[in-house]
């Protein structure tokens, strides 16, 4: 039996170094952390023994007391030695567990979230604990780690070892009981993790609401353990029952956070809980919590959600498929069933028929409750919103039934009040002028971008509302809405304007009539300029849109919104963008002037640098820059001489 020595993952290794600096306040964290994975692993034994008993039966080998089925954690302090050891006996550790769950970290884009974290700030802590720092916290406290494991089922127990500097050995271990002890030689300074009472404490504070035992072992003395005296010392110190059976008001606002910590692997505070039981047709137990930071993989590719399913107090999944919708994956918790078979396989899940009338029903009181904190702490509600709301976007799109519910509660920066505060959409209504058709919206990537938009400017004057769009999804649900309260939404980047039938109640148009071009000299101009660009662009038109721009880019009304297709070219989905319309401005002195101009000198040259004004304007690229500069120049020496 040889023994490899192993490097960590890069990852882990910076996550070591970090975890070494000790960044998290509280050190005592590490006995949550333990004990949270040894209850996850008797879960998943419970779980696997019930489509095959045998796995419970085999508990033979030294420790293991339960006989079958009797899950529990033991703690061990053994202060002559520095050890405290966290034994279960749950599912335990195959060599391939071990090197894939206490070597690497699984979760995808780990490295490049490493990569954002800065020096060591508290916001920082509680991100890493999203993605399972929660073993390696055991460095915080312990200079030499052993873990010794043994698979359900399988006759081959393991060594781990650490010291949490790079390295880790594995090897063979004979006579290790089914389960997994972890035995934390514990470093200098840190022996209060050797008394018994803080032990006790520690236990109560975080981990009560474990469903097993957390069962404190006499302190070990020697040859104790042959006289049976530790046995009879036994002392279980939480209540070791499921949190979510008890009644709502016999558990404490502390208890709901360790209880979300545990089951979420977050180290925020939920900023929502709901804690339900549905009864009648179905009936099933829900507690769930919202967190109040945003998790790093919120917009992953796999768009899985992350309640952990329950039937009747014995877990059967992680996340089963079709419990909740993608666009709920910001919720943690539990749903605990009592209807469905205890035997369900988790592809049958998917498609069950009871999942998807848990799933509706869940959806509604979430939904519900979410519209009620956007009435009672619009405060909170924004923060949150500002986190989470652009999955609710995505409910909007792909959840039909709840639409409505979803539409309520969104919020929106909007112009007006120059992007300062979220507005609903109803705000919105009430403020729609007379004779305007439209819910106005332009789509960009940040506000400050779309704030500044030229196509904006005749809206802003005449105090017509325009919803500023900044989530890539928004390109997406407001095509498949359409409408709302029987206004259609309309991109001001797109299509005609149609201002002019709108009643502005400042009776002052904005521009004076007299400052614009003569009508017959603007035709001119732009008929010029339509030569002078060719196929360059679909059409150049005069502007309603504009006031203090002399020229501006829109789509055509069939044509796809600018934004979307820069998006989508972006991600190579698409190869070339469609052919924009060039609007003018006719009142901007410039345009004047050009109009007054018109059919003398040559256009070409100046009405492509109109273009590729209108274009950068639009953070679009300049097509031919060494054309766009020669132009410049020579417009710069003309103006010199004129
Ligand atoms: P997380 O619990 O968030 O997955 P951890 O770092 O706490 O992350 O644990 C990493 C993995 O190691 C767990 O997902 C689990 O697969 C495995 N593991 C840790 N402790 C135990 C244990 N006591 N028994 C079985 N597996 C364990
Ligand atoms: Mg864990």
């Amino acid at each position: 039996m040889s023994e490899e020595r192993l490097q960590f993952q890069a990852e882990v290794s910076r996550l070591l170094e970090i975890v070494a600096k000790s960044l998290y306040s509280e050190k005592e964290v590490f006995l949550r952390e333990l004990i949270s994975n040894a209850s996850d692993a008797c879960d998943k034994l419970r779980y696997a023994a019930l489509t095959a008993p045998d796995l419970i039966a085999d508990s033979d080998g030294e420790g293991a007391s339960d006989g079958g089925g009797a899950f529990r954690i033991t703690l061990t302090v053994d202060a002559p030695s520095r050890t405290l050891t966290i034994a279960d006996n749950g599912i335990g550790m195959n060599r391939d567990d071990l090197l894939e769950n206490l070597g690497t970290i699984a979760r995808s884009g780990t490295a490049a979230f490493l990569d954002t974290l800065g020096a060591e700030s508290k916001d920082d802590v509680a991100m890493i604990g999203q993605f399972g720092v929660g073993f390696y916290s055991a460095f915080m406290v312990a200079d030499q780690v052993a873990v010794l494991t043994r698979k359900a089922g399988d006759g081959q127990g393991w060594r781990w070892t650490s010291d949490g500097k790079g390295e880790f050995t594995i090897a063979e271990a004979g006579g290790v009981a089914r389960g997994t002890r972890v035995v934390l030689h514990m470093a200098d300074g840190q022996d209060e993790f050797l008394d018994p009472q803080r032990i006790r404490q520690i236990v109560k504070t975080h981990s009560d609401h474990i469903a097993i035992p957390v069962v404190l072992a006499g302190a070990a003395e020697a040859g104790a353990k042959d006289n049976g005296e530790a046995a009879a010392q036994e002392e279980t110190l939480n209540r070791a029952s499921a949190l979510w059976t008890r009644p709502r008001n016999e558990v404490t606002d502390d208890e709901y956070k360790e209880f979300y910590h545990h089951v979420a692997h977050a180290f925020d505070e939920p900023w929502l809980r709901l804690h339900y039981r549905a009864e009648g047709v179905i009936e099933y137990t829900a507690l769930l919590f919202v967190p109040s930071q945003a998790p790093f993989d919120l917009f992953h590719p796999d768009r899985q959600h992350h309640v952990k399913l329950y039937v009747r107090r014995v877990f059967v999944s992680e996340r089963a498929d079709g419990l909740l919708p993608p666009y709920l994956r910001f919720l943690r918790g539990i749903v605990d069933s009592e209807d469905l078979p205890l035997n369900v396989s988790r592809e049958m899940l998917q498609n069950n028929p009871l999942v998807a009338k848990i799933r509706q029903g869940l959806t509604k009181r979430v939904l519900t409750e979410l519209g009620k904190r956007a009435d009672n702490d619009a405060a909170g509600y924004t923060a949150f919103w500002s986190q989470f709301g652009a999955l609710l976007k995505e409910g909007a799109y792909e959840d039909f039934e709840n639409r409505e519910a979803l539409l309520s509660l969104m919020r929106f920066r909007s112009t007006h009040d120059d992007g300062e505060s979220w507005i609903s959409l109803s705000d919105y209504a009430g403020r729609i002028k007379e004779g305007q058709e439209a819910i106005y919206t332009i789509t960009g990537d940040d506000l400050d971008t779309v704030k500044s938009s030229p196509q904006l400017e005749g809206f802003r004057a005449r105090g017509i509302e325009v919803l500023l769009l900044t989530d890539p999804v928004d390109e997406f649900w407001i095509p498949a809405i359409a409408q709302y309260q029987d206004k259609p939404f309309k991109s001001v980047t797109r299509g005609g304007a149609d201002l002019a039938k709108i009643k502005t109640e400042d009776a002052a148009e904005p521009e004076a009539e007299e400052s614009a071009a003569p009508a017959a000299e603007t035709e001119a101009l732009i008929a010029a300029l339509k030569t002078a660009l060719g196929d360059h662009v679909k059409d150049v038109r005069s502007s309603e849109r504009l006031t203090d721009s002399p020229v501006c880019l829109v789509a055509d009304e069939g044509d796809m919104d600018m934004h979307l297709e820069r998006l989508l070219m972006k991600h190579n989905r698409i190869d070339s963008a469609a052919k924009r319309i060039l609007e003018v401005n006719p009142k901007h002195p410039l345009i004047v002037r050009l109009a007054a101009d018109a059919g003398g000198d040559d256009l070409s040259d100046t009405a492509f640098l109109l273009l590729d004004q209108a274009r950068i304007v639009e953070g679009e690229a300049v097509p031919d820059p060494a054309a766009f500069s020669r132009r410049l120049s020579a417009a710069l020496a003309r103006s010199l001489e004129g």
